[in-house]
């Protein structure tokens, strides 16, 4: 399927719909998810328009990669969380509901449960405070 430029995900990175960004760099953008699963779920994009991740290019795919690698270290620091589920979901049939290609950065704690998936927003203040803790550990990194 053709991907959809109206997506939400590249509408945030025309600047045409706001978000919470913790890193960016010539390739990727990593960002709060507004609905996340638990505390400091993130979110990272490659900026190459793709819909999943047979559509990206290898060298896309490589820094979408090493972007989630070193922002999942940031998100695991700020959180002090023992666990991390990176998690990247291809169609619709396999549950994704944002046609752009993504990780997610879910830290996990011993006993804490599991939202959700994409159901309900979170405090854009808590969010914000989230976000600046892991801005905060990769400028430790
Ligand atoms: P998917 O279902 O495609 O794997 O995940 C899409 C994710 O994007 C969900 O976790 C959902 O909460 C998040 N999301 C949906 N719309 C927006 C939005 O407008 N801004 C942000 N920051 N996250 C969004």
């Amino acid at each position: 399927m053709a991907y959809d430029p109206q997506n939400v995900f590249a509408k945030i990175l025309r600047d045409e719909m706001p978000c919470i960004p913790v890193y960016e760099d010539a390739q990727t953008l990593a960002f709060m998810d507004i609905m996340p699963q638990t505390d400091g779920h993130t979110l990272v994009i490659p900026k190459a328009p793709a819909e999943t991740i047979f559509e990206l290019a290898p060298e896309d795919a490589r820094a979408l990669i090493s972007s989630t690698q070193k922002v999942a270290r940031a998100v695991k620091a700020a959180l002090d969380a023992p666990g991390v589920i990176l998690a990247q979901i291809n169609g619709a049939a396999a549950g994704q509901t944002v046609p752009h290609v993504h990780f997610h950065i879910i830290p996990r704690h011993e006993g804490e449960p599991l939202g959700l998936h994409a159901s309900q927003l979170a405090d854009p203040e808590k969010l914000k405070g989230f976000a600046a803790r892991i801005v905060a550990c990769l400028g430790a990194d």
